[in-house]
C-alpha cells in the first residue's frame, strides 16, 4: 500500500536539546533526522521527508524566519504532503502557532509540537509528542482545521492555545475553550468543531514594529509616552481584568490611538475583554471611546501577532472586524 507523504521540519527548542558535557545546560543540537530516528513506528504510517530548518531556542525565532519556514511548508504541500509537522521550542509556541494559522491557506493540517523535557532527561516527552503530532497531521479529520498544537496527548487550536506552565509536561492549555481533541489509544479524536479562523495574505512588508506593554499597579507612563516617538506602528496592552488601565495610562493611550492602532487585551491569562460593562476612566468603555480596540479572547501576545500581520498587509484599518470575528 502506498503510504501518505508527511513532511517534518525541526526548528530547535527543548525537543532538540541536549547538553554537550555533563553539568552544562542543554542547547539545541539535535537534527530533524535524529528526532525522526526516535520514532521508528512512523515509517509504518507515512513516507516522511525531514529537514532541519534551524536549531534555535524559540525565544530567538522571529517573524522573518517563520515566513521562510512557512514557505518551506507551502512547498511540501505542493509536493503532495498530506500534512506538515514542525517541531520547535515551546516558549513561543502560542505565538508561532497563531502566526502560521493566519497565513495557512491549505486544507491540509500544519501541526506544531515540541517537548518540555530534553532528549536525555528521564521521561523525555519529545518522541511521544512527535509521534502524536504526526498521527494528527495524517488524520483525515484534521483537514480544514488549520494550524494546531499537539502536546501531552492533546490537540489545541492555534488561536486558543497558551503556555500556562513554565516547566510541567502539561504546560499547554486552551483557557475557556478546552482542547479541540486528543489522542485516545493512538487514535485522533476531536471533541470540538473547528475553531473560527482568519486567513490573511502574506505580509508585503516585515519592518513594522508593534510594542506590547502590560498594565501594572502604580506604573508610570514613561514608556507609553515614548511609543510614537520610538517609531512603533502599533501597540498592544495587556490590561487589568477585562481590559482596563489606570487614568494616567488612559490619557496617554488617547493620544497614541489617534496615530496608530491600539489593542487592549486582558493580562489575566483567561477570558475575554469587556465592551460595555465599565464606565470609569481607563475602563473598556472609556478606552473604546478614546480609539482603542478590545482584543476579546485573544491574549496580548496573539493580538500582537495579528496586528503585526495586519499592518504588514495594509489591513490595519479593518482591525475591528478581525477582532470581532475571533
Ligand atoms: N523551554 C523551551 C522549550 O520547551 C525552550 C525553547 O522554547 O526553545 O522548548
Amino acid at each position: 500500500m502506498d503510504l501518505p507523504k508527511l513532511a517534518i521540519a525541526a526548528l530547535g527548542g527543548t525537543v532538540s536539546m541536549q547538553a554537550r558535557n555533563a553539568g552544562e545546560g542543554v542547547i539545541p543540537t539535535i537534527s530533524g533526522e535524529t528526532l525522526l530516528a526516535s520514532v521508528p513506528e512512523l515509517t509504518t504510517l507515512a513516507r516522511v521527508t525531514v529537514e532541519t530548518l534551524g536549531l534555535l531556542p524559540s525565544a530567538s525565532l522571529d517573524f522573518d524566519f517563520l515566513l521562510s519556514a512557512l514557505s518551506w511548508a507551502n512547498f511540501q504541500i505542493k509536493q503532495g504532503a498530506v500534512g506538515v509537522v514542525i517541531t520547535q521550542g515551546t516558549d513561543t509556541l502560542e505565538e508561532t502557532a497563531t502566526f502560521f494559522d493566519h497565513l495557512w491557506d491549505h486544507e491540509e493540517p500544519l501541526i506544531l509540537t515540541g517537548a518540555m523535557r530534553s532528549a536525555a532527561q528521564p521521561g523525555a516527552d519529545g518522541p511521544a509528542n512527535l509521534l502524536d503530532a504526526c498521527r494528527v497531521a495524517l488524520a483525515e479529520d484534521s483537514r480544514l482545521r488549520g494550524v494546531q498544537v499537539v502536546m501531552n496527548g492533546q490537540i489545541h487550536p492555534a488561536c486558543r492555545v497558551r503556555k500556562t506552565d513554565s516547566l510541567a509536561v502539561q504546560a499547554f492549555s486552551s483557557p475557556v475553550f478546552g482542547p479541540a481533541g486528543m489522542l485516545v489509544e493512538n487514535v485522533v479524536r476531536y471533541v470540538r468543531p473547528p475553531a473560527h479562523r482568519t486567513v490573511l495574505p502574506l505580509p508585503q512588508q516585515t519592518t513594522q514594529k508593534v510594542a506590547m506593554l502590560e498594565a501594572s499597579l502604580s506604573a508610570d507612563t514613561l514608556l507609553l509616552e515614548n511609543i510614537l516617538e520610538l517609531g512603533y506602528d502599533g501597540l498592544v496592552i495587556g490590561g487589568f481584568g477585562a481590559g482596563h488601565v489606570s487614568e494616567s495610562w488612559a490619557e496617554v493611550i488617547k493620544h497614541i490611538a489617534k496615530k496608530i492602532p491600539v489593542i487592549i487585551a486582558t493580562r489575566t491569562g483567561s477570558g475575554s475583554t469587556a465592551q460595555s460593562s465599565y464606565g470609569f476612566i481607563g475602563g473598556e468603555m472609556d478606552l473604546i471611546r478614546k480609539g482603542a480596540s478590545m482584543a476579546g479572547f485573544l491574549c496580548p501576545r496573539k493580538a500582537r501577532v495579528l496586528l503585526w500581520l495586519l499592518i504588514g498587509c495594509q489591513r490595519e484599518d479593518e482591525l475591528a472586524r478581525y477582532l470581532l470575528e475571533d
